[in-house]
């Protein structure tokens, strides 16, 4: 049977409606989370000048309908691998309560998984083409109940995000996001570069320097990051991208698959809200290239994200940007191949 992917359009409706709306249709579904049961809601409040993130108000349309059933749930993220404010906890809870995640807005705490440096990593055994093991906050490894809150963005190296990004790089602590991207060594087209020192400074390995008036990238330090693909405006770090890209793309799904296998009642709910070109690790990105359509759920991981781009395709390319044709369908392909969910799916609108 095809797994439901529930949706609830936001045509006529405010965002708590739409919100409310989708819940009412998934009583059954969230029933599964009992009283006393601790759920993880994992969702990002994203870098600190971006904008299109999920907001703490509909976050708590959650939170509450969870405490009703007479759950404890909490709301958690990692750290990244790259420079910024959620690098570590202290500043990435600044962050997120500066931005309103604060618990009173919430309902719950606001927790970061993986301690303050990032540092709280278990190693877990898998059996994937790539992924033979996967690290992850410890958090992860005892976790029984999950819901995943994602803003659906286009993304500098797969072109699609939305659920399986969110648990697979997400869900990982900070050694293993590193693994997932270390297929990326991207280098400088010297003739493009203009050596405007965004590269250097933003490398949090110092793998970038100056040689010859140009940016010059020191693959044995790299840790492929993506992070000075992201701030060059100029398209001057380059990769294979069908290579090394999809790669990235196999990995991650790998990475979601293992996290997953150990969590007992997960629900997945991508919001087609307020899409940007790049995901909430990018800060600034508009949040008005494509028209809101509303909030998709399922308890497959693969069939949200597989309906929610479907139905989004049909109003933008972005997520097909150049170079990145073909890195989500891996994605997809890679995620049925291993059995993550399914790439088909009955869509309930609600
Ligand atoms: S960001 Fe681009 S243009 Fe600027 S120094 Fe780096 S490679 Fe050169
Ligand atoms: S060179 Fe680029 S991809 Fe490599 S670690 Fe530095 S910023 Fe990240």
């Amino acid at each position: 049977m095809k797994p439901e992917v529930y949706f609830s359009s936001i045509q006529g409706r405010s965002r708590s409606e739409c919100f409310r709306e989708l819940l009412n249709n998934m009583d059954g579904v969230l029933s599964r989370f009992k009283k006393g049961s601790f759920v993880g809601i994992k969702m990002t409040v994203g870098e600190k000048k971006n904008t299109g993130h999920i907001k703490p108000e509909l976050v708590k349309i959650l939170v509450e309908n969870l405490k009703r059933r007479g759950a404890r749930p909490f709301v958690f993220d990692t750290n990244v691998i790259y420079r910024g404010q959620r690098q570590n906890a202290v500043d990435h809870l600044n962050l997120a309560y500066q931005k309103g995640f604060t618990p009173d807005r919430l309902g719950c705490p606001y927790i970061i998984a993986d301690s303050v440096f990032g540092t709280d990593s278990k190693t877990v055994k898998a059996d994937f083409r790539h992924v033979k093991e996967i690290r992850v906050p410890s958090l992860v490894t005892v976790l029984e109940d999950l819901v995943v809150l994602s803003h659906i963005t286009g993304h500098v190296m797969t072109g699609y995000a939305a659920s399986i990004k969110n648990v697979g790089m997400g869900m990982a602590s900070r050694a293993g996001k590193q693994v997932q991207h270390s297929s990326m060594k991207p280098v400088i087209n010297a003739s493009k570069c203009t050596l405007c020192g965004c590269c250097i400074e933003s490398c949090p390995v110092s793998a970038v320097s100056e040689l010859s008036r140009k940016a010059f990238i020191n693959s044995n330090l790299c840790i492929g990051c993506g992070e000075c693909i992201a701030c060059c405006k100029f398209d001057a770090v380059q990769v294979h991208w069908h290579e090394d890209e999809s790669i990235f793309a196999e990995r991650m799904v790998e990475y979601a698959s293992g996290i997953l296998a150990h969590i007992r009642n997960k629900v997945f709910m991508d919001f087609a809200l307020d899409i940007t070109e790049e995901c909430d690790c990018i800060a600034g990105s508009d949040p008005h290239i494509v028209e809101d359509a509303g909030i998709l759920a399922s308890t497959d991981i693969v069939a949200a994200d597989k309906a929610a781009f479907d139905m989004l395709t049909k109003k933008t390319d972005i997520f097909s940007r150049e170079g990145k044709i073909g890195v989500h369908q891996r994605q997809f392909e890679h995620a049925g191949e291993i059995g993550l969910g399914s790439t088909d799916y009955s869509l309930i609108e609600v």
